[in-house]
């Protein structure tokens, strides 16, 4: 019996068989399962749900004035059987609906540098204005499909995403967002949403802060933070999100007066129009560190505001724009530059790639059902989540089951 027929045949049951294997040169060794070579069909759902209440952060409220939460999920479906599952936000789902996702069919989805590349070159040529692909829903579209290749690439391995990627650790320090205004909602009720949140475990929390047209003075943040400082003691993390709600004066002055109140850092303090360079003027008149990111879209306006040395904590958020792919190349540049990764929103994929990069600081999460309805409830399976700490297993791809009941409760086929 030769060797080829040794690796084919009945004989590689038994020990003797196993040790031929493990011996064998890589090229030469049988696949149990045969690897996806082509997307054979793409099927993506619209997910609704109103929320309860209004919670408001320093403008406007979560999921807009009548309030609603939304998600994007995508399937994709290969010839060897394995299906790639990618979330994205709401932006994604004009460019679906008008068939964006038949762009990767019959792809080979370990070409996703190739594909991504395809799919971006919709921003800057005719295609978007002729199929009524904005660029905005393009990039949002993109996200989702570009994590749903990389559940795919990883369970055609048979490896949990973190550790296809290259995995520097097993699990990934998570914060809590709280906090937001609320109507009738004072200082008491803030301690006592806090401490909620510390009861359940959580070390590390974010709270809205910068409402200065809701009525909410510098002084009248000061006054909430310093309560939930009190009350929690010295050892609660706290992060403050501004949404840009502060002129740089305003910043300068918050930021000095917030400084005994140990906050890990400050978020997108400023007005939206010029929300990086002035921020070089905040920088050199604070002690406290700053972070932004969430709100780009790509790695060259990552760049912009990473190279302008005025923020310590990087926000890009792949979830909702442009994928994993471009996550790692930003999470690169970051890592050169001394800053860490904290991206917004949505622990199970942010958690694998937080887990696969030198610089990755931190999650956020959330804890409350009213707020984020979908993290309690369109999951079978998700990351076990204790004393903000999320835990990553060997599950393959991104390790998420998707409640189906939910999804057919909530999702409308667009595409
Ligand atoms: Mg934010």
């Amino acid at each position: 019996m030769n060797r080829r027929q040794l690796l084919t045949g009945a004989a590689l049951a038994g020990p003797a068989a196993i040790d031929l294997v493990a011996n064998t040169p890589q090229g030469d060794r049988p696949r149990g399962q045969a690897l996806p070579k082509k997307i054979t069909g793409v099927e993506v759902l619209y997910l609704e749900k109103p929320l309860k209440d209004r919670f408001w952060m320093s403008r406007s409220p979560i999921g807009g004035i009548k309030p609603m939460a939304s998600r994007v999920i995508v399937h994709l479906h290969t010839d060897a059987g394995i299906t790639g599952h990618g979330e994205g936000r709401d932006a994604g789902a004009a460019a679906f609906r008008k068939g964006f996702a038949d762009l990767v069919i019959g792809k080979d989805p370990f070409m996703v540098g190739e594909i991504w590349e395809r799919m971006f070159s919709v921003t800057y040529g005719r295609e978007g204005a002729l199929k009524g692909w904005s660029q905005s829903a393009v990039i949002g579209a993109m996200a989702a499909i570009d994590a749903a290749l990389y559940d795919i690439m990883s369970k055609a391995a048979g490896l949990p995403l973190y550790k296809y990627l290259g995995a520097y650790r097993h699990s990934v320090p998570l914060y809590v967002t709280g906090g937001y205004y609320r109507e009738g909602k004072g200082i008491d009720e803030l301690v006592k949403e806090v401490m909620g949140y510390v009861g359940q475990g959580f070390d590390a929390v974010k709270i809205k802060i910068g409402g200065i047209t809701g009525g909410y003075s510098v002084e009248d943040d000061y006054n909430r933070i310093k309560a939930i400082r009190q009350a929690a003691g010295p050892k609660l993390k706290i992060m403050l999100d501004v949404n840009g709600g502060w002129d740089v004066a305003t910043t300068i002055r918050a930021s000095n007066k917030l400084y005994d109140l140990d906050i890990v850092w400050l978020e997108e303090p400023l007005h939206w129009y010029d929300d990086v360079e002035a921020l070089k003027r905040v920088k050199m008149n604070t002690r406290i560190p700053l972070a932004s990111g969430e709100a780009e879209i790509d790695r060259w306006g990552a760049r912009r505001l990473m190279e302008t040395g005025v923020i310590d904590f990087m926000q890009f958020d792949c979830h909702k724009n442009a994928g994993v792919t471009e996550f790692r190349k930003i999470a690169g540049m970051a890592s050169m530059m001394h800053i860490l990764m904290a991206p917004h929103h949505e622990p199970p994929l942010h958690g694998h790639l937080l887990a696969s990069i030198p610089n990755g600081y931190i999650l956020e999460g959330f804890a409350n059902p009213d707020r984020d309805p979908f993290w309690f409830e369109i999951f079978d399976r998700k990351p076990r989540i204790e004393k903000s700490v999320l835990y990553l297993d060997d599950t393959p791809g991104i390790g998420v089951e998707f409640n189906q009941k939910a999804l057919a409760k909530y999702g409308t086929k667009i595409g």
